[in-house]
Formats: structure tokens, C-alpha cells, sequence
């Protein structure tokens, strides 16, 4: 099957679902005609060919009736086989004591509604044109080796239309029966309320009350407490204040003079007690002779022994 017609039949499959409430496993009413369509082109097995067509997850059972049964046994040998075939499937049980026409018993099976959600499957065409005119039937029938799915009528849409606007807006008398539920219900609350009050509340809160409808959502939307701690940079760590800081600028003198002799200390070079030879950082060698340093000219050191 072509992908735009394969599409085509979904939707149509599914304006049947929405609206009038088919639900999966389809169940396909067939007639004579169109069994004997089915063998004359050797669409087999036909639960295969019709599950493809309806897009169904699962083969639809197929349905014929004793009336359909009967027809097809009328026409003798040429549709022997389509008899035979017919008599295989699952029977409708109709209301007929005396067997009726084909089409007359399908259309009492369908009734004025469908409320047995039936897809008739037919190559008849007056049959389908009443079917059209019956809310809530889609019609089935066979070109040559395809099969397709009628598009819904206009009647067909008319009605799905109203019936959504019904359910969508609530009849007058409903309506007002409403309104009695919900100020009956509300008497205790009024009875506290000024009279202005009660004129200046909105006619909906009191349906909506009567409907049991919350005012307010119960649950508390989540919502972000402060910014993406993502989307922002990293907040430095506050240096920690020092003793000496936190005393004051007295004390902060103090630190500065104890800077300065610690500076002076790693700058002055012990006394040493034996002769010896050591290379001072700045790469000045210094000689001792065990008493004092000897003469060595290192500026900004300060030798304790002279
Ligand atoms: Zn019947």
C-alpha cells in the first residue's frame, strides 16, 4: 500500500476512534459482495489484508449474518465459493425469524447509531449511500486488488462536530441545575458573606464549586531559588584578616617592624665558630677563619662577626 494512502486511511481510522469511540479489536461486518470480491482478486487471508488496511495491531474479526448466508446461497454455483468462505466466519446474530434482504439485515444490524462499532465492508453502493447517513459507520470496500476506507460523509462530520460541541458546552436546564447544586452547597458559606458579596462572586466559582473544583492547585509549582549555580563564576574565598589587621593601625605598625627584622635575620649570616667556607645565595663567597669573616665584599649583608 502507498504511504500517502496508507496515511489517508489512518486518519480516517482514527476520526472513527475519536469521535465515535472504536476501539482495537475492529470488527468488520462483511457482505456477500464483498467476500466475493476478496477470492475474485485473491486478497488472502483477508484478516491480513484488512488489518493493514485499518493500521490495526491485532487481524480484525470478520462478521457476516444468517441473512448475509442465505443471499449468498440464493445466487447458486457462481458464488459457491464465496458461500463457502462466508460460512467460516463469526455470525452476527440478527433479529430476523424470516430471512431478510442482505442489505436490510445489515442496516438493522448497524441500527440508527452503530453502537455495535462495526466497519461494514461492501462492493454494494446503494448500501453504502445509506450507510453514508448513519452517523459513526465506516465503509469498506475493494477497487480491483486494493482496498480502501471511505472517508467519513459530511452528515458523518456534521454530527462528530455537534456532539463534540454538546459535550463542550453545557445545556441550559444543566446549567441552571448547576447553579442550584452550587448555591445549595454554599448556603453555609454565604450566610457570612454581605449580600454585595454574593453579587460580586463570579457564577463560574460557583459552578466550579459545585463541580468540585479546587480554587487553587494543590501542589506548589517548583521554581528556581536563586541563580544557576552553573551560569555563574566561582565567588572567591574572602582573604582571612590577620591578628595584627584586626588590631588596628597601632598594631599594624608593630607587624611592618617585625617584617623588617625578619627581612634583616634571612639576610644575616651566623657567626660561624670554625674556618670555614661557605657561597652566600648572591654567589659572594665568604671566608672564616673560626674568629671573624674575613674581608669579602658583599653588599646588603651584614656579617655579625665584624
Ligand atoms: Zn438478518
Amino acid at each position: 500500500m502507498r504511504v500517502k494512502r496508507r496515511s489517508k486511511h489512518r486518519k480516517v481510522v482514527k476520526f472513527y476512534a475519536t469521535c465515535f469511540g472504536f476501539r482495537e479489536p475492529y470488527r468488520v461486518l462483511v457482505d456477500g459482495t464483498f467476500v466475493y470480491h476478496l477470492l475474485l482478486h485473491r486478497l488472502l487471508p483477508a484478516d491480513d489484508a484488512l488489518q493493514s488496511l485499518l493500521s490495526a495491531s491485532r487481524p480484525p474479526p470478520l462478521f457476516t449474518s444468517k441473512c448475509v448466508l442465505a443471499e449468498l446461497r440464493r445466487l447458486g454455483k457462481s458464488h459457491a465459493e464465496a458461500f463457502d468462505a462466508a460460512g467460516l466466519l463469526a455470525t452476527a446474530k440478527c433479529e430476523h425469524d424470516k430471512v431478510v434482504s442482505a442489505v436490510d439485515c445489515i442496516l438493522s444490524l448497524i441500527g440508527d447509531k452503530n453502537h455495535e462499532h462495526f466497519f461494514v465492508a461492501t462492493q454494494d453502493s446503494d448500501l453504502r449511500a445509506k450507510l453514508r447517513e448513519v452517523p459513526g459507520v465506516p465503509v469498506i470496500y475493494g477497487l480491483k486488488s486494493s482496498l480502501f476506507i471511505e472517508q467519513p460523509s459530511v452528515q458523518q462530520r456534521k454530527f462528530a462536530q455537534l456532539d463534540e460541541e454538546k459535550r463542550l458546552h453545557m445545556g441550559k436546564t444543566e446549567y441552571q441545575m448547576q447553579l442550584k447544586v452550587a448555591s445549595d452547597g454554599k448556603m453555609a458559606e454565604n450566610e457570612n458573606a454581605s449580600d454585595d458579596e454574593k453579587k460580586r462572586r463570579p457564577v463560574s466559582s460557583l459552578v466550579q464549586n459545585a463541580l468540585g473544583v479546587a480554587d487553587k492547585s494543590k501542589f506548589k509549582k517548583k521554581r528556581p531559588k536563586g541563580p544557576n549555580p552553573l551560569s555563574c563564576k566561582k565567588k572567591k574565598p574572602k582573604p582571612q584578616l590577620s591578628a595584627a589587621q584586626n588590631q588596628g593601625p597601632k598594631a599594624d605598625g608593630e607587624a611592618k617592624r617585625k617584617r623588617v627584622r625578619k627581612r634583616k635575620k634571612s639576610h644575616t649570616v651566623s657567626k660561624p665558630t670554625e674556618a670555614t667556607t661557605i657561597v652566600h645565595p648572591d654567589m659572594t663567597r665568604l671566608e672564616c677563619d673560626g674568629k671573624g669573616w674575613l674581608d669579602a665584599m658583599c653588599p646588603g649583608v651584614v656579617y655579625p662577626g665584624k
